[in-house]
């Protein structure tokens, strides 16, 4: 097979979305000033003494020392890269106003101006709280997905896709598991 009929076909094979990429920075989405104005001001939604991780510093905890801390459930998805089934998660239908922590360091992730339906069963947003994420490719199913982790404490959460809603057109896909919801 020629290069690029083999490319060709390589492209035929993949999912709609997913697009060959290389690992980079954090994708920004088309940031437009509502967007970067609700990732700035997402402190509104935060209740008064509302229990989160203030301080960036990395928490690095021994694989003991997490089991310790989490559930079953959560230490699988953010300490083994786990996936949570769909349609579990209780923060799927989570309509109310507040702010999304991760479950392992209470680091401030989402808050709920950010949040969509999805359909797929997994809490989804279409941005994120500023410096909440770090990001690298994984290649666990064949085509690259951006896999997405906790800027505190490197807990896995999810996957972000280029198929969300305006404005930002991204599908940041969050295990429930993994986040602690915060009413305002
Ligand atoms: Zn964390």
């Amino acid at each position: 097979m020629r290069r690029r009929t083999l490319i060709t076909f390589l492209a035929a094979a993949l999912p709609a979305g997913a697009a060959l990429r290389a690992a980079g920075p954090i994708p920004s989405g088309a940031l437009t000033p509502q967007v970067e104005e609700m990732r700035r001001n997402w402190r509104a939604l935060l209740a008064k003494n509302a229990d989160i991780a203030t301080d960036p510093a990395p928490l690095t905890l021994s694989k003991d020392e997490w089991r310790k801390r989490l559930p079953p459930a959560a230490y699988a998805v953010l300490r083994e890269e786990g996936t949570e089934r769909p349609h579990t998660s209780p923060l799927n239908g989570e309509k109310r106003r507040g702010v999304y922590a991760c479950a392992g360091c209470a680091w401030p992730l989402f808050s709920s101006e950010m949040k969509f339906d999805s359909g797929t069963g997994w809490p989804s947003y279409f941005t994120t709280i500023p410096g909440a994420f770090a990001t690298t490719t994984d290649y666990k199913l064949l085509y690259p997905r951006i896999e997405y982790h906790c800027a505190k404490c490197g807990g896995h959460h999810g996957h972000v896709f280029d198929d969300g809603p305006r404005p930002t057109g991204q599908r940041w896909c969050n295990n429930g598991v993994a986040l602690r919801f915060i009413p305002a």
